[in-house]
């Protein structure tokens, strides 16, 4: 193997030659305690940076088995490699000038969640760092020297505070690892308990602004729960923690306007994920397979069953294999709400400041005025508890306006100045005062129709001359060819390297899974078999390495192919 010195002085040949030059090199170099892997090398200083590896053997880098040997503690190291070896670049190295990307030295960041990731890797064997580098040029000439600075000067020091056990602060490892631990045994006891979400005592549910998902600094109000719904959970680490516990069922969250409903459910919308210590959230958890729904008018759908909400539509399309390029607020919320029970979900998620007013409820008053033969909607109300009572999937959702939710609640929670009051006997009393006579008016159980299979066709995927192309750009978009995949209302898809992994995971499918024979939920298991398997590395086609992919929940990866325009589905038998 070639050594740190062969890459120094083939660094200052290359000064001042054409940019091409750099292909020389790519390859592997042995430093003193670790090997740096230049796996690609891009062709111009604008192109997407280069990639390269840090491999270093756990002969030297240390890292106790204890603190990954369990699948929830090896994310949890990784998690804080990364963190860590993105705050010693930014102590380490001045970026180096020049045109284009020259001088960009990176790992894929992390925001609050801790996510499996390819950034960082370790095992018995060895720990593996994955970085971009833009490397350096004048115009499109090749600045030797400076790449040297890069390669020869900062990231050793980088690589000496992060990637060995003896130098970093195992305190704060150890905590970080501790953390997930909990989290873990959280996550596990909710299930085993019954219950669908955990909110702990003095958690922090708002957050800084609309655009960033910090906590919210100043005259934040800690959660404290209300006697009734007391839940009390004993961590390995943290001891006894109580807060407030959701059951199955269906949970209202009401309250006025301002006073806390949609914070309290985007924080449950996001504890499907664990959250880094001082977020406010780490000891918020909810169940894993929850999905926010809400209305998304325009979105295409393809052959869904939206007829256990909708049928007799004024223009005789089927509602059974429903299809469209434009969807208006009832359908779009109907198919979101039909193909979250085709992903698994047990636990919807819903605020009526994003729902479809007609798909929630119809009032007295419009009932007397168009005969429910005329209208094709049988709304959420009318079939919630056929939800939970025949098909266990249980609903939380915030409803500001919709008293008639009473009726069919188990539980409501009031917030009042963001403080949660359990009214459920109240509102009980309120419904049955109201119609004493028709405790089930809302019950609608007649049997949706047995759902076929949506078996995913390959035509879904076709070629241009220039073959296949799917790139994520930032977290709301996949581009498949020219045809542009809208992910912006998969609400709990959090972090741009998720949105770049459905972009792999779609390629994957389209290149190795889609037979016209096997259904999308199928489909998309046998993609989780891959990564359990190999890992996320076992997905990429691309050359150098993957190093920024993060899991994301078979439920999005679903989402993506649902709003996929050119997605084909035959409905099977
Ligand atoms: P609602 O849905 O009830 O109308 P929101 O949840 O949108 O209310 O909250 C209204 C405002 O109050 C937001 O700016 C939010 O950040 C803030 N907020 C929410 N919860 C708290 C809290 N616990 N402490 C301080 N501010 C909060
Ligand atoms: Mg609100």
């Amino acid at each position: 193997m070639k050594t740190q010195k062969d890459l120094h002085s083939l660094l200052i040949q290359l000064d001042g030659k054409g940019y091409k030059a750099y292909k020389d090199i790519k390859g592997k170099y042995s430093f003193k305690d670790y090997i740096l892997s230049i796996d690609s090398v891009q062709g111009d200083p604008f192109a997407s940076p280069s990639k390269a590896r840090i491999i270093v053997n756990q002969d030297t880098a240390k890292f106790p088995i204890a603190l990954f040997d369990k699948y929830h503690k090896n994310i949890a190291l990784c998690d804080f490699l990364t963190r860590l070896f993105s705050k010693n670049i930014s102590k380490y190295y001045t970026r180096v000038h020049g045109s284009g990307k020259s001088g960009l030295l990176t790992i894929d960041c992390p925001g609050q969640e801790v996510l499996l990731r390819t950034s960082v890797v370790i095992n018995e064997k060895h720990l593996e760092a994955r970085l971009e580098v833009g490397l350096p040029a004048s115009g499109r000439r090749v600045l030797g020297k400076e790449a040297a600075k890069i390669f020869l000067s900062a990231l050793p020091k980088i690589i000496e505070s992060t990637l060995y056990y003896k130098n970093i602060n195992t305190n704060e490892l150890e905590k970080h690892v501790d953390l997930a631990v909990d989290q873990y045994h959280l996550r596990e006891g909710l299930i085993k308990k019954g219950l669908v979400a955990f909110i702990g005592n003095d958690s922090i549910l708002p957050r800084e602004s609309g655009v960033s998902d910090k906590p919210l600094k100043k005259g934040a109000i800690s959660f404290q729960n209300p006697e009734s719904l007391e839940s009390i959970f004993e961590l390995p680490n943290r001891g006894k923690i109580k807060g407030m516990a959701i059951p199955q069922g269906i949970t209202l969250i009401v309250g006025g306007g301002y006073h806390g409903k949609s914070t309290l459910l985007r924080a449950l919308e996001r504890s499907i994920y664990n959250h880094i210590e001082g977020d406010g959230r780490q000891f918020v958890v909810t169940r894993e397979d929850a999905v926010k729904i809400r209305a998304e008018d325009g979105r295409h759908v393809e052959k869904v069953d939206i007829s256990p909400f909708i049928n007799n539509l004024p223009n005789g399309q089927s509602t059974e294999v429903f299809s469209t390029e434009n969807a208006s607020g009832s359908t779009s919320q109907a198919a979101n709400i039909i193909e979250a029970l085709e992903s698994g979900t047990k636990l919807l998620l819903i605020d009526e400041d994003t729902c479809a007013t007609n798909f929630m409820i119809r009032d007295e008053k419009m009932q007397q005025l168009v005969e429910k033969d005329k209208e094709p909607i049988t709304p959420f109300i009318n079939r919630i508890r056929y939800f939970y009572e025949v098909l266990g999937v249980s609903t939380i959702m915030v409803a500001g306006s919709s008293g008639d939710y009473f009726d069919v609640a188990d539980n409501v929670i009031m917030m009042d100045k963001y403080v949660p009051y359990d009214v459920t006997h109240r509102a009980k009393d309120i419904a049955k005062n109201i119609h004493p006579k028709e405790s089930h008016r809302f019950f609608d159980n007649s049997k949706p129709k047995t759902k076929a299979p949506r078996i995913l066709l390959n035509s879904s995927f076709p070629k241009s001359y220039k073959g296949m192309s799917i790139k994520a750009k930032g977290r709301d978009k996949i581009i498949y060819n020219k045809t542009e995949i809208d992910l912006k209302y998969l609400e709990q898809l959090v972090d741009n390297s998720q949105t770049n992994c459905i972009a792999i995971m779609i390629e994957y499918i389209a290149k190795n899974l889609a037979n016209d024979r096997s259904d999308i939920g199928s489909i998309v298991s046998k993609v989780y078999e891959t990564i359990k398997n190999k890992g996320l590395d076992g997905l990429s086609t691309f050359s150098g390495h993957p190093g920024n992919l993060a899991l994301p929940r078979k439920h999005e990866i679903m989402g993506a192919l649902n709003r996929f325009r050119l997605l084909k589905i035959k409905k099977g038998p």
